[in-house]
């Protein structure tokens, strides 16, 4: 019986499929490669040893995804891909909303009519939108402030109805704080097209020489020096995450939401020194206007996840920054071409 991983040669979903086949787990991985490369699934075998299928298959395309699940005995599924960047998704809002939520229906009609009502998905801190005070619980309100967020705000939704007309289903909802870092072993991480729009793609690209300075969006937010907060974590400890998810919705049925995050929060400032530190490389910055839509603070309060499904963060942000440093000078142009 195997795992059905959608996304999984994406950043998060290669580090994903590292820890389930290193737990002995059989995954199969479906992607279109639409914002990844089929080259990074061979190194998932080289760090684990391990084989396994993959399928180039676009969730969009029902016949095709339906093939996967006659040709193999699916019980449960790793739901990872869809597209992911804010600014896109407020310019092509059709093509997010198309993309995310009929690739996921696709899914979910056919994890029903198999029988594998078994799903993880991968939601995100977005979903709290502006939050009124941090740690952010679980039962916070919810609101989106673009595309993006309405999707996974809506895929959350379809979820738990589709829970409530079939309680067979086990539905595990981790929203994401901020993943960074990379595998230890510096052959799979993060490798975003173009110039990285996230924090820490871009520090990695200026430490090792490949840009010439950060520019750092405001520095008059309300923290305590003025640049944004947020909640890093290693995307190891994330990948992690999801193998006690799905154990526990083999063992329960039910909707269940989970804070993936370490509880701590540190400001972009903080970021760029840590990076120093971590590292030896130096990270030059400047202050620039602030990026319209972000927040002062967001960090999590993952004590839930530590209670029902016994996981918790172990890399501190000195790991993150140095994996994350090791990752980039290994391979200054990701997976190349
Ligand atoms: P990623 O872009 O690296 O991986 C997503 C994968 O899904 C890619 O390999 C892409 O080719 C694939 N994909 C997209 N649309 C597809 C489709 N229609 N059919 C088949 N494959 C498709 O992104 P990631 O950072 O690994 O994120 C994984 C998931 O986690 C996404 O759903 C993302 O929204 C969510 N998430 C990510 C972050 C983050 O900061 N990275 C934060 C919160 C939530
Ligand atoms: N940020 C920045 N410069 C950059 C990218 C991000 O100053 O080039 C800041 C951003 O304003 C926010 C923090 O870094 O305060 C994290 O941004 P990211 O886009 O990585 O995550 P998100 O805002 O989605 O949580």
């Amino acid at each position: 019986m195997a795992i059905l991983i959608t996304g999984g040669a994406g950043y998060i979903g290669t580090h994903a499929m590292v820890e389930f086949l290193n737990a002995g787990r059989e995954v199969i991985c479906v992607d279109n490669f639409s914002n990844s490369k089929p080259c990074a699934l061979e190194r998932v075998k080289q760090i684990t040893g391990k084989d396994f299928k993959s399928y180039e298959v676009d969730l969009l395309d029902y016949d095709a995804l339906e093939k996967v699940f006659v040709e193999n005995k699916i019980e449960s599924c790793i739901h990872f891909a869809g597209l992911k960047a804010v600014g896109e998704s407020c310019e092509k809002p059709l093509l997010y909303y198309h993309n995310n939520l009929t690739g996921t229906f696709n899914l979910c009609a056919l994890l029903q009519k198999y029988g594998a009502k078994k799903i993880v998905f991968s939601s995100s801190a977005t979903v709290y939108g502006k939050p009124a005070s941090v740690p952010i619980t679980e039962d916070f309100p919810l609101s989106t402030t673009n595309p993006y967020g309405e999707t996974k705000l809506m895929i959350e939704r379809i979820l738990k109805d589709l829970h409530a007309a079939d309680n067979e289903w086990s539905v595990s909802i981790l929203r994401y704080f901020n993943p960074i870092g990379a595998h230890k072993s510096g052959l799979i991480g993060e490798d975003p097209k173009g110039i990285p729009n996230n924090l820490l793609p871009y520090v990695a690209q200026v430490a090792t020489g490949k840009r010439p300075y950060l520019s750092i969006f405001g520095d008059d937010y309300n923290t305590h020096d003025g640049t944004g907060v947020r909640d890093y974590i290693h995307v190891v400890d994330l990948a992690k995450a999801h193998l006690k998810a799905i154990e526990r919705a083999e063992k329960v049925s039910g909707v269940e939401y989970f804070n993936v995050g370490t509880g701590v929060g540190y400001s972009v400032l903080d970021i760029v020194k840590a990076y120093e530190a971590a590292t030896g490389a130096k990270v030059p910055y400047k202050i620039v206007a602030r990026r319209p839509g972000d927040i002062d603070e967001c960090y999590a309060n993952p004590d839930k996840a530590y209670r029902v499904l016994g996981w918790r963060a172990e890399n501190n942000i000195e790991d993150m920054c140095r994996d994350s440093y090791r990752w980039q000078s290994n391979n200054p142009d990701g997976y190349g071409e």
